[in-house]
Formats: C-alpha cells, structure tokens, sequence
C-alpha cells in the first residue's frame, strides 16, 4: 500500500485518489445520528421538498478537503441541511443561531418533542438512559456538544416549533430505517435465485419488482446487478455515499469512507482482496458508481450445493457485504 496523499483535491472527486486501507470499523448509529438521517430524507422527501441529494452534496463539498474528512458523516448532514433551509428562505440563519443560544442559556439537552429530559451530570436520582436519546449518545454536556450538534437539535427545534415537520414524523422515518436492512436484500436474492420469473422482472426493473416482496424501490431507479460465475459486480458512491437505502437500510460505514470510494474504481481487485475475496483473473468485474438517482443491489451467484434449499434457508447465505458485492453469498 503506497503511502497516503492528504487530500488536494474536491471532496467530490474521491474516486481513485487515495491508497489507504479500508477501515472496517462499525458502530450502531447514536440517536443523533439517526435522527439527523431522518431529518434530512423528511426535508428532501415529496412533502417538502427543500432541496435535492445533489444539493445537498454542493454544500458538503464546498469544505475544504481536510475539513470534509475530518468531520463526522452526520454531522456534515447537519451542516448541509441547516445551510440549505437558510438559503432557500424557510428558517433563517438568525433564528438558528438564536435558538442554539437559547439551548445553551437553558443548559438542557431537553428541545421540544422530545421526551422529557434533565440536567445530564445530575445524578443524586435514579433515571433510564434508555429514554433519554441525547444521553445515551455519548457523555457531552450541552457546551462540549460539537457545533454541529448543537446546530442538529437547534434545527430540529425550529422544524417542530414551526410544524415543518413533526417529532411523529421524525420517530416514524428512524423506524422505518432502522427496520430496513440486509434480512430484505436476503429475501430479494433468495427469490431471484429460486424464481426464475421473478429474477426477470428484477432485471428489468427492480424497483419495480421489489415491491412484490412488500419493499420500496425508493424515490430512485434501482438496479439490480447479477453475477455469475464469468461476471463479477461491484457498487460504490465515489461521489459520496449512495446506497439502496429502501431496501438495504443505512449504508455501513466503510461505505462510506475515503478509501472505500476512492479505491473501488482503482483497484477494485485489491478491495476485494481485502475482504478476503480473490477473484479469478477470468472472471470480469464491473464496478458501478451510483449517484443522487441511479441506486444499485447485486445479486450474488447462488452457491453450490444449494440446489434442494428452501428460499428461507438460502435467505441466510445472503449477507450486506454480498449485495454491495465485495464478498460472494455464504457456501453451505
Ligand atoms: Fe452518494
């Protein structure tokens, strides 16, 4: 591995700059996280429409480069969210700022719609952190809280107070992601790989086609990509972290990492090296980069030894990383 370059060029264009490992490090999304998620789809989805995954983008990408890879996934959400109601006239800048003072006069945790909160280092009581989503996250009080924290809860405040969106809302988009996941991709791939009918109607249209299991093909084109045992499919996001949400749920956060977009589009052979997968030189590998509206699942090839296997049992062969495609479907 050759050393790593800082980064001089635009966030955006990531795709084949950078030589660095890929850290496979995972965390359970904090409740921050995962309600700055659910903000973001409620502000951008066919209700109200503020803004575009594109949009979006522009503002991330206009960090300085040290800045972009420094700062936290969700928190540049935040930052681009938040700029974006500002210029497009629904809260003003003033009013953010505004209320992050009122937050941090209040010295609470506690914003409307919430549940009720306390003083977080007053522990002379017995209390749950379970149903205290700001506590649970991490131990920062409200004036180590990042920035960008801050600026989360103050927007999502105001999003309430003026009835944008509502916390109903809010609760209902986490839920619905965190039921999203890998276990609905296993079932698409089971049924492909045992109904020859429905796998046609996947490749032709597979956001479509999910449907017919109960799942979303979301507001996207969706496509589904099939390997054989001569063609081999791999997803990315060079550009910055576009994934199959509406069946595959939140993206992992490798996924999402400098290293992983840069080096699938330059050496994707070595990134599956490092996934423990080898690929026969013979076998073709196409790389697919997805974007604000083209989304993309492969269909791992069904394994040997499987022929007399029920769907529910090949359902469990299936895993995420074999329907981004840097490893094939669990043998038998
Ligand atoms: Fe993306």
């Amino acid at each position: 591995m050759t050393e790593i370059a800082p980064p001089d060029h635009p966030p955006h264009d990531a795709g084949g700059r950078y030589a660095g490992p890929i850290t496979r490090e995972e965390h359970e999304p904090a409740h921050w996280e995962k309600e700055a998620d659910a903000i973001r789809i409620l502000l951008a989805d066919r209700k109200r429409h503020f803004f575009t995954t594109d949009e979006s983008r522009r503002v991330q990408e206009g960090l300085d480069a040290p800045d972009y890879w420094a700062m936290p996934y969700y928190q540049r959400w935040i930052l681009a969210f938040s700029s974006l109601l500002d210029t497009k006239g629904v809260i003003p800048e003033a009013e953010m700022q505004a209320e992050e003072a009122r937050l941090r006069a209040a010295g609470l945790h506690r914003v409307e719609g919430a549940p009720a909160a306390h003083q977080h280092h007053d522990h002379d009581h017995e209390h749950d952190h379970d149903d205290h989503p700001y506590q649970q996250d991490d131990d920062a009080t409200l004036e180590e809280l990042p920035p960008l924290r801050l600026r989360g809860l103050a927007v999502r405040n105001l999003l309430l107070a003026k009835g944008i969106v509502t916390a109903e809302e809010i609760r209902t988009e986490i839920e619905r992601m965190d039921s999203r996941g890998p276990h609905n991709g296993a079932r698409v791939v089971a049924r492909a790989w045992t109904d020859p009918g429905f796998a046609a109607r996947l490749a032709a249209d597979a956001g479509r086609t999910v449907g017919e299991l109960g799942f979303s093909g979301g507001e996207t084109v969706l496509t589904a990509l099939f390997n054989t045992d001569r063609l081999h499919n791999l997803v990315v996001c060079t550009l910055c972290s576009c994934y199959p949400r509406s069946v595959l749920g939140r993206p992992p956060a490798w996924y999402k990492s400098r290293a992983y977009r840069a080096r699938a589009v330059r050496d994707p052979r070595g990134v599956l090296a490092e996934f423990g997968t080898h690929l026969p030189d013979d076998v073709e590998l196409r790389v697919h980069d997805s974007n604000a509206e083209l989304r993309y699942m492969v269909i791992p090839a069904r394994p040997a030894g499987t022929e007399d296997w029920s769907e529910e049992q090949l359902a469990t062969l299936i895993t995420r990383d074999s329907m981004i495609g840097v490893t094939p479907a669990k043998s038998p």
